[in-house]
């Protein structure tokens, strides 16, 4: 749950549990982060056992990185600087649970740190670009380096493909313990996805 301990707002009237957050627009898209849901349900958890009942949870995010133009350009981008996101709230059971899985991963931690996933190191695998002479914007982005070759092939001369590596987005910028983490020097070395499927960029597409 981060440093989330407290929720923002129930609108005791009607159920409604909201939570405000300053965040980027990357995290506002596609409904929002899958940690933001975990919170918001433990959350109403305890705030039923403290006699009040939540009939559905939602995150309002101010997205301080907002931009007009790509709003414009990009339906799936946050359409204003505000958003508000509805969360799935699960069943009591579910819950439930949730939290007893939780304090059985803290505890097994004590005796044997777990390695982060991807969701968790906020990956971004490796994309290949096609790009064209003049212009410094790719074509079209590519997941794989066999796509982006087929592409090229019919896009004719003046085209390159181009590969950006995979990034751990998390690891690299907003883990609050990197200094003390072990799994990001050796993730360098076992992960295609990470920074970055060098090994991949390295050859010529
Ligand atoms: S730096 Fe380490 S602890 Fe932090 S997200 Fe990356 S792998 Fe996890």
């Amino acid at each position: 749950m981060g440093d989330q301990r407290a929720f923002d707002r129930l609108v005791v009237q009607d159920g409604v549990l909201q939570d405000f957050k300053v965040s980027t627009s990357y995290a506002a898209r596609d409904g929002g982060r899958q940690e933001w849901e975990w919170q918001l349900n433990v959350l109403a958890t305890i705030l039923r056992e403290h006699g009040y009942q939540v009939s559905s949870i939602e995150v309002i995010v101010i997205v301080r990185d907002w931009n007009r133009n790509v709003a414009e350009r990009d339906r799936n981008y946050p359409q204003s600087q505000a958003v508000r996101i509805p969360m799935s709230l699960w069943s009591e059971e579910r819950r439930e649970e949730f939290i007893d899985e939780r304090i059985r991963l803290h505890q097994a931690a004590w005796k044997e740190l777990p390695d982060c996933t991807p969701g968790e190191r906020w990956s971004r695998p490796a994309e290949w670009a096609l790009m064209k002479e003049g212009r410094k914007s790719a074509v079209r982005l590519y997941d794989s380096e066999q796509e982006a070759t087929a592409a090229l092939e019919k896009a004719g001369p003046k085209h390159s493909v181009d590969c950006r590596p995979g990034r751990d987005l998390r690891c690299e910028s907003f883990c609050p313990v990197v200094r003390f983490c072990d799994q990001k020097g050796r993730q360098l070395a076992i992960e295609p996805t990470t920074p970055a499927n060098v090994e991949a960029c390295s050859k010529p597409a």
